[in-house]
């Protein structure tokens, strides 16, 4: 199979065996580890392993328990010029947390204490190793709600959401995660430790450092303490699951949902047929119409159960008005949970299910959303791949995907082709590369099909202003930074 072959040298300093003594001494000897399979074991996440012709092994991986080590270690590791990768459950799709320039991977999987709740400021304060699902479970028990929701929720951590702006399945309704970040504690490349923002809603004092490192996947520094907005947990939901004839039924419908319906639903959800047989497959089940051409999943909230009653009868009058072939309501915990396990999981039956895959994570315009499912139908046919597409259409970030079932050895030049095909698409629709999976080392080299010079030479200024000896999770974003 021929794979990409990334090969960037750069000049950085060693781990000798004085700097790994020097390292022991900050975090401890248990906090340490040398071991072969756990520095392989860290040095990769989802991105399909065999996607890189290379594979990019850590020298060292390191477990911090507090914010003064990360700060004691990035200031010896700044000092020495040694390149630190933050990593958090792994559960990346674009390659974040490869130690591209190998030295150090900090895992964060120590700092994982649930610092405060605080029900008058409507407030959680994390480390960012908490597991996401464990946020919503402590807010849940106070009767409280954390909005953010990635599919990868049971596993991925919370200080890998925010550096990845992680959306999910209610980025409709209540945004990315970074709409969730009140402030963080960050620990910058040269070990000095900051808090942007605070437990207030508004703040103009200077810039938004707090929005520009949500989505910094690891560039720019280490986040150590996060500050999440909660909000009133409602307490009655119901979940559609309506399927369509075909996927073009489907997508003309969702933007109907809010104009004609007059709600903005918690989610609103979209699987076409192929991806409903995979996670049928995948999870031995079957859903409801698993024969329709595509399933939309909508989910509403609210408090009152005759104004929700209404809401729902409302939208699941307009899906049979809009070609809907039924509208099935799943208003039960067991039935609504049997559910989301099933689209929470495609993502998993896709990295499982395929020899080769393409997870994409384009976004355009709602209104956007049926050309670009069109246009996805002549790209995989132009490129001979087949195509599962799925995803948050109610925000227009649909995962757009190619896949193989048998190994070929011209893989990696037909995906970049389509590819290259996809992101030039989303962009003549006012899209761009990534709605939520993030840049890594995965689109770096796609970054100038949606990027101009003078934002792609912006990107590295202010790279450099963060971290100017290039230590912070190097390569990733852009190339050669
Ligand atoms: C089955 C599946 C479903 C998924 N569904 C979704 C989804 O619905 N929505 C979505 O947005 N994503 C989804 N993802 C992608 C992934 O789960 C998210 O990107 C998630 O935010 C990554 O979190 P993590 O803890 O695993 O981070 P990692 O993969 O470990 O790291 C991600 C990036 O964050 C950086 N980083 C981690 N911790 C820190 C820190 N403390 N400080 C600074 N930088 C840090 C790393 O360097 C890296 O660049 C899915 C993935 C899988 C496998």
């Amino acid at each position: 199979m021929s794979t990409e072959h990334i090969s960037e040298k750069r000049a950085y300093g060693q781990l000798t065996e004085e700097v790994l003594e020097e390292i022991r001494g900050i975090l401890g000897e248990k906090n340490v580890s040398l071991d072969p399979e756990k520095r392989q074991t860290y040095s990769f996440d989802q991105v399909p392993r065999g996607h890189w012709e290379n594979t990019f092994l850590s020298d060292v991986v390191v477990f911090p328990e507090t914010t003064e080590q990360i700060a004691a270690l990035l200031a010896l590791a700044n000092r020495l010029r040694i390149p630190v990768t933050p990593r958090g459950a792994g559960t990346g799709l674009s390659g974040g947390a490869i130690p591209l320039h190998g030295g150090i991977v900090l895992s964060t999987e120590k700092m994982n204490r649930i610092l405060e709740l605080d029900e008058d400021n409507l407030t959680i304060t994390v480390e960012p190793g908490v597991v996401t699902a464990e946020i919503t479970k402590a807010a849940r028990t106070a009767g409280l709600l954390y909005a953010g929701d990635p599919c990868s929720g049971d596993a991925s951590f919370i200080g890998g959401n925010v550096a990845e702006n992680a959306g999910g399945n209610k980025v409709v309704k209540y945004g990315s995660t970074g709409a969730s970040v009140l402030a963080l504690e960050v620990v910058l490349a040269d070990g000095s430790v900051t808090w942007f923002g605070g437990k207030r809603r508004k703040d103009v004092t200077g810039y938004d450092f707090v929005h520009l490192l949500a989505g910094s996947e690891g560039t720019l520094g280490i986040i150590t303490k996060i500050i999440l907005r909660l909000l009133p947990l409602p307490t009655k939901v119901v979940d559609l699951l309506v399927p369509f004839p075909d996927t073009d039924t489907a997508v003309a419908f969702v933007p109907r949902i809010m104009i004609e319906g007059k709600v903005i639903p918690a989610s609103i959800e979209f699987l076409d047929r192929s991806a409903i047989r995979l996670v049928e497959d995948y999870l031995s089940t079957r859903l409801p119409h698993g024969n329709a051409g595509a399933h939309l999943i909508i989910q509403l909230e609210g408090n009152d159960p005759e104004t929700l009653a209404d809401e729902y009868e409302r939208i699941g009058e307009l899906c049979f008005r809009h070609g809907a072939m039924e509208v099935f309501v799943a208003d039960n915990r067991n039935v609504r949970d049997k559910l989301w396990k099933a689209r929470k999981a495609v993502g998993e039956a896709m990295v499982a299910g395929f020899v080769q895959s393409a997870l994409e994570d384009v976004v355009v315009p709602t209104s956007a959303v049926p050309e670009l499912m069109r246009e996805a139908t002549r790209i995989t046919e132009t490129h001979g791949v087949e195509g599962i597409n799925f995803g948050h259409i109610g925000d227009g970030n649909m995962h757009v995907n190619f896949v193989i079932r048998k190994p070929r050895s011209d893989w990696h030049e037909v995906m970049d082709r389509a590819l290259r095909d996809l992101y030039r698409t989303v962009r003549r629709l006012g899209g761009t590369l990534s709605g939520e999976h993030g840049i890594g080392l995965k689109r770096r080299k796609y970054m100038e099909e949606v990027m101009d010079t003078a934002q792609i030479a912006l990107i590295r200024r202010v790279k450099q202003a963060f971290d100017p000896n290039n230590i912070l999770n190097p390569g990733k974003i852009v190339p050669d930074v």
